[in-house]
C-alpha cells in the first residue's frame, strides 16, 4: 500500500495532536447535555473513530450514507441519499463529521437536510478543507487541516474504495491511478 504513495501530505502523529485541539473546541463549543453526532459513511470513520474517543461528553452516533464522488476522482456534482431511513433529529443539537471539503456540495446538502428534519442547530467538522471556491455555499465550523487542491488518499479517504485504512494522508502515485 505505502509503495503506491507518491508523498505523505499529513503524517500520523501530526492527525493525531490536531485531534487534540479539535476534540478539546468541539466539547466548549456545545451547550451541556448528550450530543448527536452524524457521520458521512465511509471517508469520516477513521476521523469520526479517533476525533470522538477525545470529546469527553455523553455521545450518540448516527450515520449517513451519501455519494458524490462515485468512485472517481472528480465530484459528480449531485449528492445522493442512500439510505432509507433518515435519523431522528428533530430537536436536537448536531455535529456533522466529513472526511474532507471539496465542492462544499455534500456538507450544505446534508447541513439543509438536517434543519429541514428540524435539528436544533448544526455544527460541522472536516479532517480536511481545500483550499479551493466552493460550488456551494458552505464552511465547516472545525477543520483539522487546509491542503492544497489534489486528490489524496488514506484516513478514511479512499480511491476506488481503497486506502482508507492508510494511517496517514498522501497523494497517490500516477502508476496507481487507472487512466
Ligand atoms: P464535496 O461534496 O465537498 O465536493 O466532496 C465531498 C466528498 O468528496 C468527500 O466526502 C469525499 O468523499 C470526496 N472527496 C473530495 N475530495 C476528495 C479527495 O481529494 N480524495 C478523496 N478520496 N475523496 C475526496
Ligand atoms: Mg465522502
Amino acid at each position: 500500500m505505502r509503495n503506491d504513495i507518491e508523498r505523505i501530505l499529513i503524517d500520523e502523529e501530526v492527525i493525531h495532536r490536531r485531534l487534540d485541539t479539535m476534540a478539546g473546541e468541539i466539547e466548549r463549543e456545545f451547550p451541556p447535555g448528550p450530543l448527536l453526532v452524524i457521520i458521512l459513511l465511509k471517508g469520516a470513520l477513521v476521523f469520526a473513530a479517533d476525533l470522538l474517543r477525545r470529546v469527553p461528553r455523553v455521545l450518540e452516533l448516527e450515520c449517513l450514507n451519501v455519494a458524490s464522488y462515485h468512485g472517481g476522482t472528480e465530484s459528480s456534482g449531485t449528492v445522493d441519499f442512500l439510505d432509507r431511513h433518515f435519523p431522528e433529529v428533530k430537536g436536537r443539537h448536531v455535529l456533522l463529521l466529513d472526511d474532507i471539503l471539496d465542492t462544499g456540495r455534500t456538507l450544505d446538502a446534508v447541513k439543509r437536510r438536517l434543519l429541514e428534519e428540524g435539528a436544533a442547530g448544526v455544527h460541522t467538522a472536516v479532517l480536511l478543507s481545500k483550499d479551493k471556491a466552493r460550488a456551494a455555499e458552505v464552511n465547516a465550523d472545525h477543520v483539522g487541516f487546509q491542503i492544497g487542491d489534489e486528490f489524496v488518499v488514506g484516513y478514511g479517504l479512499d480511491y476506488q474504495g481503497k486506502y482508507r485504512n492508510l494511517p496517514c494522508v498522501g497523494v497517490l502515485k500516477t502508476s496507481a491511478i487507472k487512466g
